[in-house]
Parts: structure tokens; sequence; C-alpha cells
């Protein structure tokens, strides 16, 4: 193991990292003797992670901080259940406080919101860029919310990246286009996660990627103006900026 780390809850994928995988991943990352849950998945999602943390004999009380990537309901929704129970600390950025603790209405579309219930859990800690949380760097990358961000280990060059950036099909990509509130500001952000030296990443969808990530990332990068922005068409696809569903 390296230095510091222990064994995390969920499915070991390196060193202190495990991932609790669905629809969207949850990962818990240990060392030092505290462990860190990166998002909570959708609201019935909690329960597993219980489980895992079970599973793998690891207390929850050892969670010195939920983080959120961001408040969509499939990230933040079971962040209510464990906080409310296991009365653990739960951090996210700045700018999207409001939308997890409720003090700005949410903005999905109704019928989203039926099947993915927002269930509000109080902030505890605001992060911004340039935060440490223990180990990890926070990193603001918005464009899919206002507040997202991604977190970044620089020793181990492990990034947990949220939906700003994710895995599909052995590609990185992002989420669909509809999701996200400026694809402007979401292809800059991934320059700026570019400037960062990753071996193993995290994704909010998909699965764990290990290596070949500068050039997975240079791929994108190339890729995303006609992809997320129309540019290269000549076509308005992704120009729905106001658009904040749940994913
Ligand atoms: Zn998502
Ligand atoms: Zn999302």
């Amino acid at each position: 193991m390296a230095a510091g780390t222990q064994k995390s809850a969920g499915v070991p994928v390196v060193d202190g990292v495990a991932r609790i995988p669905g629809f969207v991943n949850c990962y818990t990352y240990s060392e030092g003797g505290e462990t860190f849950l990166i998002d909570t998945g959708i609201s019935r999602k909690a329960k597993s992670i219980v489980r895992a943390f079970k599973g793998s004999n690891v207390p929850m009380a050892r969670v010195g901080k939920i983080l959120l990537t961001h408040w969509h309901a499939d990230h933040m929704g079971g962040a209510a259940y464990l906080v409310e129970n296991f009365h653990l600390p739960l951090a996210c950025h700045v700018d999207d406080a409001p939308f997890v603790d409720g003090r700005v209405k949410d903005p999905t579309p109704l019928l989203l919101r039926l099947f993915m219930r927002i269930h509000h859990a109080p902030v505890t800690t605001s992060l911004k860029d340039g935060d440490r949380v223990g180990p990890l760097l926070v990193v603001h990358t918005p464009g899919h919310t206002p507040g997202e961000v991604v977190y970044y280990h620089p020793t181990r060059k492990i990034l947990f990246s949220g939906d700003a950036l994710v895995e599909r099909k052995g590609q990185l990509t992002m989420p669909a286009v509809r999701f996200a509130n400026s694809l402007e500001r979401a292809v800059k952000s991934l320059s700026r996660i570019r400037e960062l030296d990753v071996e193993v990443l995290l994704p909010g969808h998909g699965v764990p990627v290990k290596g070949n990530f500068a050039a997975l990332l240079d791929d994108l990068i190339k890729r995303a103006p006609a992809e997320f922005l129309g540019r290269a068409s000549g076509g308005d696809r992704g120009l729905d900026k106001d658009s904040h569903a749940a994913v």
C-alpha cells in the first residue's frame, strides 16, 4: 500500500481508493486514518453505501467528510440520509451549496424530479477553488453545474472527476448536453483539468481509467467544440444553456 493509505469501503481500485459502483459511481478514499466519501448516488443508494462500508469492515465514523462534486440528484441523493443517520459533515463548492441545502429551488424539469427526487442536506463546508480537504485539492471546473468541482490528489495523481469528465466505451466525454448549465464553461474546464498530472481517473459515470489519461483527454478536447458546441457543423445543438437537469 502507498504510504498512509488504508483499506477503503467498496470495490478496491488502487491503494486507498474503492468504488461503490452503480448508475453513478461513489468513491471512498482513505488516508491517514480518515476516509472521504466522494458523491452519494441517488437517494436509494445511501443504504448500499452503508452496506459497502459494513462489507469492507470500515466504520462509517471514519468518514471525515462527504465531498460532493456537484448538486445533481444522482450525486447528492444519498447525502441527506447519511448526514441524518451518521452525522457526517458535507462539503461542496460554494456555488452549488444553495442547490444542495435547498436555498435555491431545484431547476430540474418536473418529470425528471419525480424520477430522481432531491433530498436537501445541510452543507457544513462551502469549498472554493484551491481549497484543500485532507490530501485532496479542490479544483473548480464549472459548466456542468456552476459549482462543479473535481478532487485531485497531487502526489498520488488521482482525480475524482464527477460529471466534469466521464468515461463511456473507453473514451472520455461529458454528460449529455441538455444537462449542462453552460457548455462553453464545461468545455473550457476540460483545459483546466488537462493541467493536472493524472494517472488514475475516477469518473462519476463509466469505469475508472488507469493510464493514457493525457491522450484520452486531448482527444476529447479536440472533439468537444464540434460535439458539444456545434461549432464545426454550424448547428445549434448544445446551446441550451438554461437547462439544469439532474444527471
Ligand atoms: Zn451524473
Ligand atoms: Zn450531473
